[in-house]
């Protein structure tokens, strides 16, 4: 028996059972609420025993290129990926103060800076936070921080694919609601559990990354959450390089020949499939305040 981290209703209602393919290869369930349908993990590891899933130089977002094929061609997409995120996030706004949550090493927030923002970080991993002060001539804070900047302070906020990670929602939430502008811009990007390649690779499914991934979402639960706590869903669009680089690394789990050319075939199917329904493998949530 397990509680929704979110509402706090009990839960048998198991949807999954799959391992840490990524690293520990421990065996993990996925729960759903009945109540805001909220997906997340159990067990959840405790708070001093979550950073030994993380260590593994396979571990990309936190690092600078690597080497070997599939490497260069993150390194690629990421530039471009960049460009894209830079443009969605900022859109419709001058610059301003932007703070990225779960910056890792400050890529976006270099993108954001060199686009005239006043940029702000907060990065849990250490190395990481190193490498994004240096780079961005600022401190980063972390987590544990976030209660020194002040309130109503940023006019943009955004978090890339780090929700799924916080173990406490509603104080991470309860945070974006206290620093946000009147009128600023919350962006948030997520796994879909309810895209295509999804549902195709079932347990292996690269996007649970179970334990790294505490909490999984989709439109549904997204809307119920944030607008429980003062935001309004003003917009939901796909991040389409996303399904490619899961469906790559599905592909790897499932133990088959050619992951990338089968990763990039299935990725192009769901991208074609969300095309009409709307559930890219990832999505970028923006919400303004109530
Ligand atoms: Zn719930």
């Amino acid at each position: 028996m397990s509680h929704c981290p979110w509402c706090n209703t009990q839960s048998e209602h198991k949807v999954l059972e799959l391992k840490d393919y990524f690293l520990s290869q421990e065996t993990f369930h996925i729960l759903e609420c009945p109540n805001c349908h909220l997906r997340y993990t159990d067990p959840r590891p405790a708070t001093d025993k979550i950073g030994a899933y993380y260590h593994s130089d396979k571990y990309y977002s936190h690092q600078e290129a690597g080497k070997g094929l599939v490497a260069h061609l993150y390194s690629m997409v990421k530039s471009v990926n960049l460009k894209t995120k830079f443009r969605v996030a900022a859109k419709g706004m001058k610059s301003g103060k932007l703070l990225d949550i779960g910056c890792g090493i400050g890529d976006f927030l270099l993108k954001s800076k060199q686009n005239g923002w006043e940029v702000f970080g907060i990065e849990p991993d250490g190395h990481a936070r190193q490498k994004a002060s240096s780079k961005l001539q600022t401190e980063v804070l972390r987590p544990d921080e976030i209660g020194t900047l002040p309130n109503a302070s940023f006019d943009l906020i955004t978090m890339w694919h780090v929700l799924e990670h916080v173990d406490d929602l509603k104080a991470q939430i309860g945070q974006l609601h206290r620093l946000l502008k009147a009128e600023g811009r919350l962006v948030v990007a997520l796994p879909n559990f309810q895209s295509y390649d999804a549902a195709y690779y079932a347990d292996k499914w690269a996007a649970w990354d179970v334990p790294r991934h505490l909490n999984h979402f989709c439109i549904s639960s997204i809307k119920c959450i944030f607008e429980e706590r003062g935001f309004r869903l003003t917009e939901v669009r796909g991040q389409k390089w996303d399904s490619y680089y899961i469906s790559f690394l599905s592909e790897q789990y499932r133990q088959k020949r050619l992951p990338l050319l089968r990763g990039v075939f299935r990725g192009l199917i769901s991208n074609v499939k969300a095309k009409r329904s709307g559930d890219y493998s990832s999505l970028i949530y923006v919400f303004s305040k109530k």
